[in-house]
C-alpha cells in the first residue's frame, strides 16, 4: 500500500488524541420505558471513547498506537488504563487529573437493539492542558476534537513533522473554536454526515464537501454509514460504497474507520486506498457485536480487501 515514503522502518506509528471512557453496557430483554424499572440480562464493562477506540484499531491492525488523553485518578481511570495496556497502546501521554472522575457512559441496549447512552464527562477533563508534544515521533496524528488543547497541540505537531493530521469531525465535536483550529491545521477532515450538514448548511453531502473545501486547505471527506464514503479530490467528489456485509452492530464503526484511515495514511497510502482499507475494517466491525470487541485484525481486513471487487477497483485507479 503506498505512495508516500516513510523515513523509519517498522510499524507505522499513530498518535490518537482525545477521549477515553469506560462504558457500562446493560442489555435488557424488553423495550426501554423511561421512568420504569428494568432488569438487565447482561452487564458488560468496556473501554470506549473515540480516540481510545481508534488507538485500539491502529494497534490491532499492526500499527504502533499511542494515546494522548485526560482521564481521572479514580478506579474508572485505572480500568481505562488497564484496558489500553491490554491492547498494547502506549499510554505515556494519558494524564490522570487529580480528584476528577473519568468520563463514563451508561449504555442501555433494549430488545430492538436501540442504544440509549448517558455520558458524564467532567468539564475539568475538557479544559485540561496538553503536555509538551515536541519530542513525540509519529507517522500520523488522529484527533477526535473532544479536547481543545490536545487538538491544537497534536495538529501543530503533525504540521511540524510533515505527517498527516486527521480529524474526526462529528456533531458533538462541533465547537466553533476547535473547528477553526482544525480547518487551519489539519491535513484531512473526515466528517460525519450530521456534522457536515450542520457546518456546510446543506443536506447534500456532495454540495457540503464542495462548500467546506472553499474554507480549508485540508482534504475533506464524509462517511455515510452503509452508503460508504465521499471525498473531494480537489476537482470532483469521488465515492466508495461500503463493503456489503450482514451488519449486526454498527456502534464504533466510525472510530474504526478513523483509526484505520489514519494508519493507512501513516503507512504511505493515498486517500483512495486509505478509504478502501478503512471501509473494510469498519465493515468487519459491523458484523460483530461491541464497539471495541468487534474491532478486526490486519489479516481479516487484508483478506476482505483481496476478496472484494470494490477494493480491486480502487487499487486499479
Ligand atoms: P459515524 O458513526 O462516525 O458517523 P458512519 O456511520 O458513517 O460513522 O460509518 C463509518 C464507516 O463505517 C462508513 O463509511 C462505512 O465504511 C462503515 N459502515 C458503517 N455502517 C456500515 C454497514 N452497515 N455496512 C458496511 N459498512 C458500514
Amino acid at each position: 500500500m503506498g505512495s508516500r515514503r516513510r523515513a523509519v522502518a517498522g510499524p507505522a506509528s499513530v498518535l490518537c488524541v482525545g477521549q477515553a471512557t469506560l462504558d457500562h453496557v446493560l442489555t435488557v430483554a424488553d423495550d426501554l420505558v423511561v421512568g420504569r424499572k428494568h432488569a438487565a440480562q447482561r452487564h458488560d464493562v468496556v473501554g470506549g471513547g473515540l480516540a481510545a477506540n481508534a488507538a485500539v484499531t491502529v494497534s490491532r491492525l499492526g500499527g504502533a498506537a499511542a494515546l494522548a488523553s485526560v482521564i481521572g485518578d479514580d478506579e474508572t481511570g485505572n480500568s481505562v488504563l488497564a484496558g489500553l495496556h491490554g491492547e498494547h497502546i502506549d499510554t505515556g501521554l494519558v494524564q490522570q487529573a487529580r480528584d476528577v472522575h473519568t468520563s463514563f457512559s451508561a449504555v442501555i441496549v433494549s430488545a430492538d437493539g436501540a442504544r440509549t447512552i448517558v455520558n458524564h464527562s467532567p468539564a475539568e477533563l475538557l479544559v485540561h492542558p496538553c503536555p509538551d508534544l515536541d519530542d513525540v515521533a509519529c507517522d500520523a496524528v488522529l484527533v477526535d476534537g473532544r479536547w481543545p488543547a490536545g487538538t491544537s497541540s497534536a495538529l501543530s505537531l503533525a504540521r511540524r513533522r510533515d505527517v498527516p493530521g486527521v480529524v474526526d469531525v462529528d456533531r458533538s465535536a462541533v465547537d466553533a473554536a476547535v473547528i477553526a483550529t482544525c480547518f487551519d491545521l489539519a491535513s484531512h477532515l473526515v466528517f460525519s454526515e450530521d456534522a457536515l450538514r450542520d457546518l456546510a448548511g446543506t443536506p447534500s453531502p456532495t454540495d457540503g464537501l464542495r462548500r467546506i473545501a472553499r474554507d480549508t486547505a485540508a482534504h475533506v471527506s464524509v462517511t455515510l454509514g452503509a452508503r460508504g464514503v465521499l471525498w473531494f479530490d480537489g476537482d470532483d467528489v469521488r465515492s466508495l460504497g461500503a463493503f456489503p456485509v450482514d451488519a449486526v452492530d454498527t456502534t464504533g464503526a466510525g472510530d474504526v474507520f478513523h483509526g484505520a484511515v489514519t494508519l493507512a495514511l501513516a503507512e504511505g497510502a493515498d486517500e483512495a486506498r486509505a478509504f478502501a482499507f478503512a471501509s473494510a475494517a469498519a465493515a468487519l466491525k459491523c458484523t460483530r457485536p461491541g464497539a471495541r470487541a468487534g474491532i478486526p485484525n490486519r489479516i481479516e481486513v487484508d483478506s476482505l480487501i483481496d476478496r472484494s471487487p470494490i477494493a480491486r477497483e480502487v487499487a486499479a485507479t
